[in-house]
């Protein structure tokens, strides 16, 4: 076999949330894709990181007050372990925050400016003038300039669709800190894409098979026709303050978080080359043979099918082999969404002890390669794994597997017993030979896969049907038939499995296990060889059935959609999914309208608040309690309980050793759970919008806050 040597990256996931089922779709695409060609002995490796620069992460270090480092670490751990959980397993998992990122983005850089392909021109932008801070689109508020709806952001209106720029907007606002912005000028560096070097190339690119052709159209029409120039240049650099890499040569000015973020893939890899001494350059330098493909969500092609290529190609570096674009998530036929409790959080799915294979298995049976987006009908869901993996696939071993080890002491028939089961199989079965699935599974198209292998196991359960063992069980003297068609259908629930494992790596695991076999790698069968080659050899023993795989019980999918569902506040209604958007608000966490100022106090009705800091010494989860952590929080003098309702926006190992603010004189309240004896104070609009006080470096638990 020709051994390809190929590199797999997947969108790198923002640190400025959780992953969720709509992102989830990428990875484990990702993933089956790159199981299956190992499974094929191919030297593949997986790469991936967290996109960890730009504003929205500043900001966020900060309201909770701590380092952008500090957030980008607790967050890595977060993403990390949901993927673990859902069995996508990466060969390096990193983050951009890193000098091998650092060390390629400041080089591509470099290698542009030496082309005379970076520019620098002043542009005027919003400013905040109490932050002292530039203002990115997404962070300007204001009225729309052509309906007046109010509280739109700087680059669109949710009311009327509308497009401009934040300087067009009236009455704007800064969404950090509420000022007035003003207009500032400074200078930037633009990537300059409308070279007609540039656009030349990525003419030629776009449309020589790196893309699928539903994006090559895409690509084009963003480009023009011949002779028109579609293409602006490209401003990569931001002011400070800003959470990324300074630009070499350029005090102040930051690499824009979009042009580190693919080389974030070369970082990724490059980390894992000198940990398992890979040649790096076999993979990247201009005329590598090996294979290079990037799975990513339809938003972000411009990024990757544009800019990224052009990047790589004058800097030096091969372009990718193809990029495999994908469509967003639905829910129920509609966005993902909070109110309904379908913007479902991977760590809430495994958290409510849902198997990550069906949700594997779902989506395999939905991707067909293409950009269309994929429906999870929570309904079907639920009536395709029952009907499908365990009514066809794990029913196979469950109706035989019992009888091979009661009556045969586990073995499965040898000498001529199996020559006829040989012969069975390539004359009933002679049409199960992985050709079909394979290209399938190459072409990304894992529906078609499915469908064929449920085809198979549909025939499995027939012949099992008609030959009824537990009827034949019943009947003196034909043990050896028992045997046999047992026998067979393990034979055929053996090759099921090995087609399945692609999709199923932790249950297949189990029935590599119960079958007592080798790992399963990809059936690989030369043209004029029979079927019954792929089988397992005669008189093979293997061991006790153990349960493989469970029904879904309807009432799982009813609490985890109960579980996610939040209460709607002005701007959460609903999320597209995907990769992440393309503006520089990643993360989804839009700046808040704020709410009106409540009623004028005095002085004196403040002071009767008794606030104090507090250490939150433990944190707990209350059992049977959907929103509460139980916190003990010393305040100096004592050590008191407290019952917060921040259990959808925090884990209680996150907040232990946490300094924060307490009213220390409310009035204790009796709850189910216990004595509350005074409250935390946090803000944000609930859900998992929720943020905790904490006071500055320095104060001790007791200190009053006036
Ligand atoms: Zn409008």
């Amino acid at each position: 076999m020709n051994k390809r040597k190929i590199l797999v990256t997947s969108a790198l996931p923002y640190a400025n949330g959780s992953i969720h089922l709509g992102h989830l779709v990428e990875y484990i695409q990702t993933d089956i894709w790159v199981r299956f060609q190992k499974m094929r002995g191919h030297e593949i490796y997986y790469v991936c990181a967290d996109d960890t620069h730009g504003t929205p992460i500043m900001l966020r270090a900060e309201q909770e007050g701590i380092t952008p480092e500090a957030l980008i670490a607790r967050v890595h751990d977060e993403h990390y372990g949901d993927f673990t959980g859902f069995h996508i397993h990466f060969d390096n998992y990193y983050s951009t925050h890193s000098d091998e990122t650092r060390h390629y983005a400041e080089d591509i850089y470099q290698k542009l400016k030496a082309g005379g392909l970076i520019t620098a021109r002043g542009i005027e932008q919003l400013y905040d003038p109490q932050r002292n801070m530039f203002l990115p689109d997404r962070f300007v508020k204001g009225e729309c300039p052509k309906c007046g709806a109010k509280d739109q952001y700087g680059d669109s209106c949710e009311a009327c669709g509308a497009a401009y720029t934040p300087t067009e907007l009236k009455n704007p606002y800064s969404a950090v800190s509420g000022a007035t912005p003003v207009k500032k000028s400074s200078e930037h560096y633009f990537f300059s894409l409308s070279d007609e070097r540039c656009v030349d190339f990525l003419r030629r690119w776009t449309r020589a098979g790196h893309l699928q052709p539903e994006a090559a159209n895409k690509m084009h029409e963003w480009l023009g026709d011949a002779g028109e120039n579609k293409m602006s240049d490209w401003d990569i650099s931001r002011d400070a303050p800003y959470f990324g890499f300074e630009i070499p040569g350029a005090p102040g000015k930051y690499f824009y978080v979009w042009l580190d973020a693919p080389i974030g893939y070369m970082g990724s890899f490059k980390h894992l080359c000198a940990r398992e001494n890979i040649d790096f350059d076999a993979y990247w330098r201009k005329d590598a043979e090996t294979e290079l493909y990037h799975f990513i969500g339809k938003d972000i092609l411009y990024f990757h099918a544009l800019f990224w290529p052009a990047m790589l190609n004058y800097s030096g570096y091969r372009t990718p082999t193809q990029i495999f674009a994908h469509g967003f998530l639905t829910v129920n036929g509609e966005k993902m969404s909070k109110s309904r409790g379908t913007f479902i959080t991977a760590h809430s799915y495994l958290k409510q002890g849902l198997n990550p294979e069906w949700l594997r298995y779902y989506y395999a049976a939905k991707l067909n390669g293409s950009m269309e987006d994929i429906d999870l009908n929570l309904d079907d869901f639920v009536a395709r794994v029952n009907s499908d993996l365990v009514g066809k696939f794990i029913n196979i071993a469950s109706r035989c597997a019992g009888f091979i080890t009661k009556r045969f002491d586990g073995r499965l028939v040898d000498g001529e017993d199996y020559r006829t089961l040989q012969q069975t199989v390539d004359e009933r079965f002679a049409n199960w030979r992985p050709d079909a699935i394979e290209k399938a599974f190459e072409a990304r198209d894992f529906s078609l896969a499915v469908r064929q292998i449920m085809r198979f196991a549909d025939e499995a359960n027939e012949m099992i049907h008609a030959m009824a063992p537990w009827e034949i069980a019943k009947i003196p003297g034909r043990e050896a038939d028992l045997q046999r068609i047992c026998s067979l259908g393990i034979q055929l629930f053996y090759l099921l499995a090995r087609y399945l494992k692609p999709i199923l790596p932790e249950t297949i695991r189990q029935v590599e296990d119960f079958l007592n076999c080798s790992k399963l790698t990809w059936p690989c069968l030369a043209a004029n060889e029979p079927v019954s080659q792929l089988l397992l050899p005669a008189g093979h023993a293997i061991h006790a059935y153990q349960h493989l795989l469970t029904r879904i019980d309807g009432k799982q999918i009813d609490a985890l959609v109960a579980a996610n569902k939040q209460s709607l506040s002005a701007d959460s209604g609903t999320t597209k999914t995907g990769a992440k958007a393309a503006t520089e608000a990643t993360g989804g966490d839009k700046p808040k309208t704020a709410a009106p100022i409540a009623e004028t106090i005095t002085i004196d009705d403040f002071s009767k608040i008794d606030l104090r800091v507090a250490k939150i010494v433990n944190a707990e989860h209350v059992e049977g309690a959907e929103k509460l952590l139980k916190l003990t929080l010393d305040i100096g003098s004592e050590q008191r309980t407290v019952f917060a309702g921040i259990k959808s926006a925090y884990d209680p190992e996150q907040l232990k050793g946490r300094m924060t603010v307490m009213v220390a004189n409310l009035a204790p309240r009796q709850m189910k759970f216990g004595l509350s004896e005074g409250m935390v104070l946090a803000a944000g609009s609930g859900g998992g919008e929720l943020f905790i006080l904490s006071p500055d470096t320095g104060a001790q638990p007791g200190m009053r806050v006036k």
